[in-house]
């Protein structure tokens, strides 16, 4: 039953998650002006704005002028509504699911603008950055277990930063100072072990998904393939599996 509440939550803030994803690439208010049709400009009303169901209801058209809608619009709803119901079944109806869920939601933002625009804006990252200590913080056992948390979260934000500058300097910039601010972002949420991890994933799954675009013929070997969502993707894995990974390794390959 909860993870049908998640799923519609999931596609409500989808909604919004839209909203930010088309209007801050173009440095518009995700507050105002409500939302409109591009094409006549007709205000879209609250039945609207039911997430998917209305996109079925008037066929992926407006009412007003019959002007498309992206399936997109769609699509990111869906996909955020799937995501936070995973988020649930993986880490349940604890405090720690609010974290899960407002990373999830910037992940889903960050990789859909850069997929977009193969660029990751700094207002973005700095959201991100602050949400994340602040989460982290009211999420700490004990104000005595804060400070060994500040330590791990700088700790990971300059690893997370510090190797993906590294990479960009060996490869003369085949990493972009987004993706480099991005993970020195991620690196606060998540500590110095999460970090390490989420970079492995991003770059197997990077790997594995650069060569299917290849092989697939979407891309050619000289085109750019934005990183951005690779990383949001391998530190969707790091958030849910991570703690379990990195628990497993430590028993069985370390002997603790
Ligand atoms: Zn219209």
């Amino acid at each position: 039953m909860l993870i049908i509440l998640l799923f519609l939550l999931g596609l409500a803030v989808g909604s919004f998650l839209n909203v930010c994803i088309h209007r801050l690439p173009a440095g518009e208010s995700v507050i105002s002006p409500r939302s409109h049709c591009r094409a006549c400009g007709e205000t879209l009303g609250p039945p609207d704005l039911i997430p998917v169901v209305s996109y079925l209801w008037l066929r992926g058209r407006c009412r007003r002028c019959g002007a498309p809608f992206s399936a997109r619009y769609a699509l990111v709803e869906l996909a955020t509504g799937a995501l936070f119901a995973w988020c649930l079944a993986v880490v349940g109806p604890e405090p720690a699911l609010v974290r899960a869920l407002v990373l999830t939601a910037f992940l889903v933002v960050v990789a859909v603008i850069d997929f977009d625009h193969q660029l990751i804006l700094d207002k973005v990252v700095a959201w991100l950055a602050a949400a994340g200590v602040a989460l982290n913080l009211a999420l700490a056992a004990s104000p005595a277990a804060a400070l060994p948390l500040l330590w791990d979260m700088l700790l990971g934000g300059l690893l997370g930063g510090g190797v993906m500058l590294a990479i960009a300097v060996v490869t003369r910039g085949g990493m972009g100072g987004g993706d480099i601010k991005f993970l020195a972002a991620l690196g606060l949420w998540f500590g110095w072990q999460l970090t390490l991890l989420t970079l492995f994933l991003s770059f197997v799954i990077g790997g594995a998904g650069g060569a299917v675009l290849l092989l697939l013929r979407l891309r050619g070997r000289k085109d750019f393939i934005p990183f951005g969502p690779f990383i949001a993707a391998g530190a969707f894995v790091a958030l849910l599996y991570g703690p379990a990974l990195v628990d497993w390794y430590a028993r069985h390959m370390l002997g603790r």
